[in-house]
């Protein structure tokens, strides 16, 4: 019998946060990307709103640091994508690296680019259910480009 191979392309949200955005690193950090085989299948810049701010991070909302978190994403202007490939939203997590840069395996985004646990360079959706809910909520299907 043939052989089969499971492949589970996936779409996720990427966000290149103010703080790397205003270093001019996004060709640098998109780089890291697409070296590890993520497309990018759709992007805008914008510069978000508080309220955007607070709608986007709503998970947060009890978290202590969320105001600081809301006038961080908000203090310029970032670059929003969807990353598409295989096993798409771990991988992008895996780039990234660990929430706090000190923390972060070497050679990733966050130990490469990102300067404090607050202004650490990028967002990426976590599971499923929110890579779904953040890409719908930045992007209409007829803006995404899904090259799979
Ligand atoms: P991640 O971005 O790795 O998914 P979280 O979802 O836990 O991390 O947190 C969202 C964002 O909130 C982080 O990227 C970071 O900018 C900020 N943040 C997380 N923990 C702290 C903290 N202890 N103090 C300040 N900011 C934090
Ligand atoms: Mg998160």
């Amino acid at each position: 019998m043939a052989q089969t191979t499971t492949q589970t392309v996936e779409q996720t949200l990427s966000i290149i946060k103010p703080d790397a955005v205003g270093q001019n690193m996004i060709g640098n950090i998109i780089e890291y990307f697409e070296r590890e085989g993520l497309s990018v299948v759709a992007t805008k810049m914008l510069h978000l709103t508080a309220a955007q701010g607070k709608e986007f991070y709503a998970v947060h909302k009890e978290r202590p640091f969320f105001q600081e978190l809301v006038d961080f994403i908000t203090s310029g202007p970032v670059l929003i994508m969807v990353l598409e490939g295989e096993n798409a939203i771990a991988r992008n997590r895996e780039i990234m690296g660990a929430t706090d840069p000190q923390k972060a395996a070497p050679g990733t985004i966050r130990a490469d680019f990102a300067t404090s646990i607050d202004r650490n360079a990028v967002h990426g959706s976590d599971n499923k259910e929110n890579a779904k809910a953040e890409i719908s909520y930045f992007f209409k299907p007829n803006e995404i480009f899904s090259r799979a």
